[in-house]
């Protein structure tokens, strides 16, 4: 069962809380089809919050300390349900080969779907690991490589499960943390621009994805005050596209220059080429088309008059959201270069309105795109020779392949616009996650015509519910191995290495940062960024008393105010091992 505030995707691509969902309305699978809601049904139980695993680090650092604003992670992939739940995951399984020097083998590892029976005596059927040794000649690596064929095309590359949340723990450590959930792109829209400029609903004809392009430069770089846009004029691609795409609606976009002409034009889009009769100047706001879908459609809040997207634009059809985000990364978008292959595209967009964040969230992963949002806080900062005060800002990062690549395909200013992909492969996008108790809570069962995964409005897949979910259940296990971070809240099953007392762990990051500055907090154990340590060096060493009475000396923890500890070697053993050494003859250890 799904908690209260779980939002559905619904089958026109709306988005509905579930404890609003009656009987007999559609909603969306992840598989593109329609399917009925059969069966809904209410109840109290414990449910456990699943999150998407990421690299923000907003809760820890420095950066949520200081900012308030910058503790909340946006837009994290999750949801919320109870212990009998069913999740979708796949693990890949395709078969490795080690060289196993202990017992001079070459040893296969493949994984496949195998029935193991829960404490509770259910039969349930999940990934397990199996390996077998071949002799380390040239003809057991010949068997070795023709068995890993074999097992290759036995149980594939892939393999797909369904596991109830309770049972998470009873999958193998290192498949726990390679399973994955997974979100999908959306191939439908509700037509609404289309209807609102041609009177037919998914008309993808030029100008409509024209005017969804321009919508998004406006958004950009736009004015509120009235249709003017300002364009870099070193960027000829984009101002003769503006030209050429107002062109469709009649719209003439013309600049008047300063007495020293400014690189950044502000361009007012005008309606018609000249002035109508008993005129002396152009139609600027009225009859002009764009102007109107601006304030019709509402892309200028009505209460305040700032900018904003629209809800319609999230699930609009394909082509108007790929316009549309063009129309974004034109104007307030930066394409960055990546290594990981010539159809590798991540691009940048910087905005501080929160709803245009929300829509380029949205509109990402529904074309199947994934996305990240980072924060900056309110600064002033030195720009040509003046001082601009800036807004807190939203750095949302997309990164894709061929679906980013006909984004960018709509682009016109020049270092964005990349060409048109032979083919589009929209797959789904999958991701590691955590899964952790959040009490009592209400929660509705869902029950579906066709039983196949359905999507939440962040375009996640879930399973609709069972037999099996709509009763609490019991969870008899804990997870085994789990580990907690001495020196930050982080905890988890893997990659987890012993601290400088060797009687606590480290996580892996903690235990990177550790080992390569060595330095630690005598009180909260934390150990500070390269950046925190540079912070606490230029503030200087002050003296503090410790917790047995003694005066100590060093640089301050930016966190606790307590005294950083430097350990010049690093790790338990060494330690001990650095004490009986004379000082001065302390040998250094790599980092
Ligand atoms: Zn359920
Ligand atoms: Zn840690
Ligand atoms: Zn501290």
């Amino acid at each position: 069962m799904l908690e209260e505030g779980t939002r559905i995707t619904m089958a026109n691509g709306q988005s509905m809380n579930i404890s609003e969902i009656k009987r007999g309305v559609s909603v969306l699978c992840s598989d593109g089809s329609i399917t009925t809601v059969e069966h809904i049904s209410k109840d109290v139980q414990t449910t456990y919050q699943i999150l998407q695993k990421t690299k923000h680090r907003a809760n820890e650092g420095e950066a949520g300390k200081v900012d308030p604003l910058r503790k909340t992670v946006y837009h994290r992939l999750g949801f919320r349900c109870t212990l009998a739940h069913e999740l979708g995951l796949r693990t890949a399984s395709k078969p490795i080969l080690e060289n196993s020097f202990k017992r001079n083998t070459y040893k296969v590892k493949w994984k496949n779907l195998e029935e193991m029976l829960t404490f509770d005596g259910r039969i349930i059927c999940i990934p397990k690991t199996h390996h077998k040794d071949f002799s380390m000649s040239f003809e057991g690596r010949l068997q070795a490589t023709r068995f890993m064929e074999e097992k290759e095309k036995e149980y594939g590359v892939f393999l797909e499960f369904k596991i109830q949340v309770r049972d998470l723990d009873l999958l193998e450590a290192q498949i726990r943390s390679n399973s994955f959930l997974r979100f999908n792109p959306v191939l439908t829209g509700n037509g609404v621009l289309s209807e609102y400029l041609t009177g037919q609903k998914h008309l993808i004809s030029p100008s409509v994805l024209s005017m969804a392009w321009l919508l998004g430069l406006w958004l950009g770089d736009g004015t509120t005050k009235e249709p003017e846009i300002s364009v870099d004029s070193l960027d000829t691609g984009l101002m003769e596209g503006l030209i050429e795409r107002c062109r469709m609606w009649g719209i003439y976009p013309s600049y008047k220059d300063e007495q020293v002409p400014l690189r950044a034009k502000h361009v007012k889009l005008y309606f018609g080429s000249e002035a109508g009769e008993n005129r002396r100047t152009r139609h600027l706001r009225k009859n002009n088309p764009f102007w109107n879908t601006v304030l019709n459609l509402k892309f200028k809040r009505e209460m305040d008059g700032e900018k904003q997207v629209p809800v319609f634009m999230w699930s609009e059809d394909l082509k108007v959201r790929e316009a549309f985000l063009a129309g974004l990364i034109d104007s307030d978008g930066y394409v960055i270069k990546r290594k990981e292959g010539p159809d590798a595209y991540k691009v940048a967009v910087q905005t501080i309105y929160p709803s245009i964040m929300n829509a380029i969230v949205h509109i990402s992963r529904s074309l199947g795109i994934a996305v990240t949002i980072t924060t900056r806080s309110a600064r002033s900062e030195m720009i040509e020779g003046r001082k601009v005060n800036c807004h807190f800002t939203y750095d949302c990062t997309i990164a894709g392949r061929t679906p980013l690549q006909n984004v960018l395909s709509n682009c016109r200013s020049g270092h964005k616009m990349r060409s048109r992909p032979q083919s589009v492969s929209r797959d789904p996008i999958y991701f590691g996650f955590t899964e952790e108790k959040r009490g009592q809570n209400t929660v509705y069962s869902l029950r579906t015509d066709s039983g196949k995964p359905i999507l939440l409005d962040n375009k996640l897949a879930v399973h609709a519910c069972g037999d099996h979910c709509i009763e609490e259940q019991a969870k008899f296990t804990t997870t085994k191995c789990l580990k907690y971070c001495i020196a930050c809240p982080r905890k988890g099953v893997r990659y987890f290495y012993r601290d400088w007392s060797g009687k606590n762990r480290l996580c892996g990051r903690c235990y990177g940062r550790y080992k390569f500055s060595g330095y630690r907090c005598l009180s909260c154990s934390y150990v500070p960024e390269a950046r925190e340590v540079r912070i606490a060096k230029r503030r200087g060493e002050e003296l503090r008393v410790a917790s047995d009475g003694t005066t100590i000396g060093g640089l301050i923890c930016g966190r606790c105010n307590g005294i950083l500890k430097f350990d010049e070697i690093r790790g338990p053993r060494k330690v001990i091992e650095s004490l009986s050494t004379p000082l001065g003859l302390v040998p250094v250890v790599e980092s």
